[in-house]
């Protein structure tokens, strides 16, 4: 590690520490500590410590002062053993539902101006999110090393796909009570987490988890089964519960917020697409529509319909999930990447929840020398654009820049 790059990272550790020390117990929370695994990684070394077990956040705490991790984690399962070193020593008993939100996995339009990669092997770089493989012929590479901005427009895109999840899904399909049963946790970067800890869920395995990730993304959903063949007494109308309705109301909104050109992909043969349009969501919207229209058959309604779910159908990372023995983020610990806050929130709250002033934990200035940035607005102030330029910026501008490798000392 060069010199520049170690009193980065023992910058940013005191600054951790310091934190940890006087707020950390203001922001945390963790239900039944006694029985989660914790995970950690450090700032000057890759090796992913986890199995460990505390008794009570004094003891968590005194662990984290005295090591001061980069990055901590917590099990969203609860063991009767949760620091025995094999998964199967761990007398697993039951696990929290989760679901997991991020941008990262989320193809945005902003992101081909401020997120870029760089091919791990060859050294080719290229803008937006990174492919799956290096597009260089003679390398094929898979490894990448990606280069994120924390974009408004993209944190917005996440907290309202986590609504659509909450508002569309697990209230009026699941049953939950959006302020009882579930809450939210900032993931400190560009996602956000559901937390669901109701006893009922959390004896769930893994398969049930996978069928109730499979229901929110509309994956394997036959449509036919839901009305939507020929020889239905009754089709999806926009009034219907679960995805009966869904599949009304999905291929309305696809109608009514797509351009003529997008409409005319789906239908090519078409030339009659703004008439179409407005005849057919006319038609949806009306009680026990017919779902008929002159040579639209039931293929095409199947492509508009899967257009619309692949569009507005519920996005989260499946792993996360399905995974019961995942280690997830604590919230009121500080992401090793951005230095922000993993705060947990009401739902409520996640309307007007700003992670630029809300989940900032540090005051005070500090002068840094800022490598690149783009322009960024942070506690309500505008920075930069910033290039090679020592500048003197609020403490926790300074570490969020540090914290992304973009300025040094
Ligand atoms: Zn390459
Ligand atoms: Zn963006």
């Amino acid at each position: 590690m060069s010199l520049k790059a170690d009193a980065r990272a023992k910058f940013l550790a005191a600054m951790f520490k310091a934190y940890y020390e006087t707020n950390f117990e203001r922001n945390y929370y963790l239900n039944d500590i006694k029985k989660r695994e914790f995970g950690f990684l450090y700032w000057n070394n890759n090796k992913f410590l986890r199995h460990l077990g505390f008794w009570d956040v004094e003891s968590l705490k005194e662990h984290i002062k005295n090591d001061v991790p980069q990055h901590i984690y917590s099990s969203a399962a609860r063991y009767e053993v949760p620091d025995a070193q094999q998964m199967k020593l761990k007398s697993y008993q039951d696990c929290d539902l989760i679901f997991d939100l991020d941008v990262d996995h989320i193809p945005t339009p902003c992101k081909i101006d401020h997120d870029q990669w760089v091919c791990k092997q060859c050294g080719k770089t290229g803008r937006g999110s990174a492919p799956k493989v290096c597009p260089v012929e003679s390398c094929n590479s898979i490894s990448f090393r990606e280069l994120a901005w924390e974009c408004q427009k993209c944190m917005e895109t996440a907290k309202a796909e986590i609504t659509t999840i909450v508002e569309d899904f697990l209230s009026p399909d699941f049953g939950l009570d959006v302020q009882n049963d579930l809450f939210i946790v900032f993931s400190g970067r560009r996602g956000y987490h559901i937390h669901i800890e109701k006893e009922a869920v959390r004896s769930l395995d893994s398969n049930a988890r996978r069928e109730i990730v499979d229901y929110l993304t509309g994956k394997g959903l036959v449509p036919s089964f839901h009305g939507l063949n020929p020889n239905a007494q009754k089709k999806p109308a926009t009034n219907d519960g679960g995805w009966r309705g869904r599949i009304a109301k999905l291929v309305v909104k696809l109608l009514k917020e797509s351009s003529i050109e997008e409409l005319q992909k789906i239908l090519p043969r078409r030339g009659d697409i703004l008439q179409i349009k407005s005849d057919l969501v006319f038609q949806l919207e009306s009680d026990g529509p017919p779902w008929t229209y002159p040579n639209i058959g039931e293929k095409t309604w199947q492509k508009l319909l899967q257009v619309a779910i692949a569009k507005y159908a519920g996005k989260i990372d499946e792993p996360v999930t399905i995974d019961i023995h995942r280690l997830i983020r604590l919230p009121g610990s500080l992401h090793g990447k951005t230095g922000f806050l993993v705060k947990k929130l009401e739902f409520h709250d996640l309307e007007l929840f700003d992670p630029f002033s809300q989940a900032q934990v540090f005051s005070g200035e500090k002068e840094v020398f800022v490598k690149t940035t783009p322009k960024f607005q942070m506690q309500n102030e505008v920075f930069g654009p910033f290039k090679d330029e020592r500048v003197e910026l609020p403490l926790s501008a300074a570490v969020y820049l540090l914290s992304k490798n973009l300025a040094t000392l």
